[in-house]
């Protein structure tokens, strides 16, 4: 019996991530879901990335959070549409609370939306926010080994940011072993290997958002 009822919350789940992502495509939105782990860097990807995105007036940050709102205040300062989920506990953001969050933006002015999920490897995999593309983050300090141990994110991944590479001469990383492991679970998604911190490796990062973010703005919005 319990079976069945978190069947029937995952198929909600499921039915409302597929809702949103047609309701994004025909406005000519590419949502983003940030996928890693405490610590990888995500809320300083996005800040470098806002530092140097063209049209921040289109993009709006999603930032999922268990408690506070800390990461959200980081980014105020872009005058970005801004919206904090916080989950109260729970580990990941599932598409409901996402189609919430969707709708205390303006939506009509919107290009981008960036996703923060909760920091996490593991179940944020398993829902669907309705996205168009995830992005795996995970950094030198983490390890060589995150792809490895934690396959399902990195094989289900759009592409994977490999951050804090400033780091590489301080900590013991095989970025050999990083990079194939990837390659192994994932054939297509770029791997883009960066310093949040200070900026190097950022541009195949950007150009990488902002053809997805033109391709998508040119089909959309779809007018009956
Ligand atoms: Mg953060
Ligand atoms: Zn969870």
């Amino acid at each position: 019996m319990i079976i069945n009822v978190k069947q029937d919350v995952l198929e909600a789940y499921r039915k409302r991530a597929e809702e949103v992502r047609a309701e994004l495509e025909a406005r000519g939105v590419y949502m983003v879901n940030l996928i890693g782990s405490p610590g990888s860097g995500k809320t300083l990807l996005l800040e470098r990335s806002m530092e140097r995105m063209p049209k921040l007036e289109r993009i709006a940050v999603i930032e999922g959070d268990v408690e506070t709102q800390r990461d959200a205040e980081r980014l105020e300062r872009f005058g970005i549409q801004l919206v904090s989920v916080n989950t109260g506990g729970a580990c990941h953001l599932e598409a409901q609370s996402v189609a919430g969050a969707l709708e205390r933006l303006e939506l009509d002015a919107l290009e981008l939306i960036f996703i923060e999920n909760v920091g996490n490897l593991i179940c944020p995999v398993e829902f669907d926010l309705g996205e168009a593309a995830r992005v795996a983050v995970s950094s030198v300090p983490e390890g060589e080994d995150k792809p490895t141990k934690y396959p399902a994110l990195f094989r289900e991944a759009s592409a994977v940011v490999l951050n804090k590479v400033d780091l590489a001469p301080y900590v013991p990383f095989d970025p050999d072993y990083f990079r194939s492991e990837v390659r192994r679970l994932n054939g297509k998604a770029p791997l883009f290997e960066l310093s949040a911190s200070n900026g190097d490796g950022l541009d195949p990062w950007l150009a990488w958002i902002e053809e997805r973010r033109e391709r998508r703005r040119a089909a959309g919005p779809q007018n009956e």
